[in-house]
């Protein structure tokens, strides 16, 4: 079967020419996938009926099923439970701000990175996602939301860089001009640290944002938190990071999630600033969003405030992040977690 979604425009071109179809076939079925959004091959109006059956029979048609829907009524934020065609079940979410909106997908069916404050991998991964899965979930909340996706954030569950070939695929696929056409400046990507990865993602020479979740100002502190930093330590994650800066031009984001008593001390936002001093980058402090499965506790405002005028005093660009959707079930994977448990506890 041919995963059809997942193929370039060339690929596409001299699969249709082997097949004997016309080249224009190729632009028009593709315009179908990733412009109109077809969800099937029968939404394609104008495609000949010998392309149809060859899609039906031959290919594999990847499209999401909305399970479940969550929607803010704070701030508009949504909340999307997608079914994928083995029934495997996936979060995405889409937040609107001024005049844009931004869509935060995941990469992996769960996750096997470990990090002790994250719902997302609390039963490890199942699978990866399909570059054609992870379109999917831009297509379907862009169908459902009705309005053009301007953004992406792939921070949703999974590691991006464990899915690296898949999720290659899919950024040359989202900010394809023949496709939806969403610029790589306008694309962010979330790695817990896998120095090779992020190494040879900087030589792709994507014009995308790199985001590196450290949550912790030494190995020590981020070892016990995070697994990943047993294997890497952090003069090899700044290394990385600071390679990858030489390579694309692109600043570096820093994700800090800060949780009471683990790492919001004083002491923690000086050894922070020591460690990102002179580094062309920008932390986002994240108030930790608690997990029921997990004791982490979010700091307090003052906690936060102190934090964050500690490394504006060190001369670290610093902002809070804007929480969103906070009045439905907010941190990565937990929608996710709650079908599960209605479903095998039922
Ligand atoms: N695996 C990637 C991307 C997915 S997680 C990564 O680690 O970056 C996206 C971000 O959400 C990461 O910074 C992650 O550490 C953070 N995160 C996970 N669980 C969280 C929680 N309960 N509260 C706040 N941030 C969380």
């Amino acid at each position: 079967m041919v995963d059809i979604k997942s193929l370039t425009k060339e690929e596409l071109t001299s699969l249709l020419l082997e097949k004997g179809e016309k080249r224009f076939r190729a632009d028009q079925l593709y315009s179908w996938m990733h412009v109109r959004l077809a969800r099937n091959a029968d939404e394609m109006g104008n495609i000949p009926g010998s392309i149809k059956e060859f899609i039906k029979n031959e290919c594999n048609y990847t499209s999401l099923e909305i399970e479940d829907m969550q929607v803010s009524a704070v701030d508009g934020t949504k909340k999307f439970l997608f079914s994928l065609g083995d029934g495997n079940v996936i979060e995405a979410v889409w937040m609107k701000y001024r005049e844009w909106n931004s869509v935060c997908i995941s990469s992996q069916v769960g996750c096997r990175m470990g990090c002790r404050f994250c719902a997302s991998t609390l039963e490890g991964c199942v699978r990866d996602l399909t570059a054609s899965e992870m379109l999917d979930e831009v297509y379907a909340v862009q169908r459902a939301t009705g309005e053009r996706v301007s953004n992406i954030v792939v921070m949703g569950s999974g590691e991006p860089l464990d899915n690296y070939v898949n999720l290659i695929r899919f950024l040359r696929l989202i900010s394809d001009e023949n496709g939806l056409n969403i610029g790589e400046r306008h694309i962010t990507v979330s790695t817990c640290g896998l120095v090779p990865k992020i190494r040879d993602l900087a030589k792709e020479k994507l014009q995308i944002t790199l985001a590196l979740s450290l949550h912790a100002p030494d190995d020590e502190k981020r070892q016990k938190i995070m697994p990943i930093a047993k294997k890497y330590s952090l003069k090899e994650v700044m290394s990385a990071v600071r390679y990858y800066f030489e390579v694309t031009g692109r600043r570096v984001t820093f994700e800090y999630a800060l949780s009471e008593g683990v790492n919001d001390s004083n002491e923690d936002a000086e050894k922070l600033s020591s460690l990102l001093k002179g580094l062309k980058g920008h932390v986002n402090l994240i108030p930790i969003n608690p997990v029921k499965e997990r004791d982490f506790k979010r700091s307090s405002e003052n906690a936060i405030a102190a934090f964050k005028s500690k490394l504006e005093k060190n001369g670290i660009n610093v902002t809070i992040r804007r929480e969103m959707g906070r009045d439905i079930d907010g941190a990565c994977g937990q929608l996710r977690r709650k079908h599960l448990e209605e479903r095998f506890h039922a």
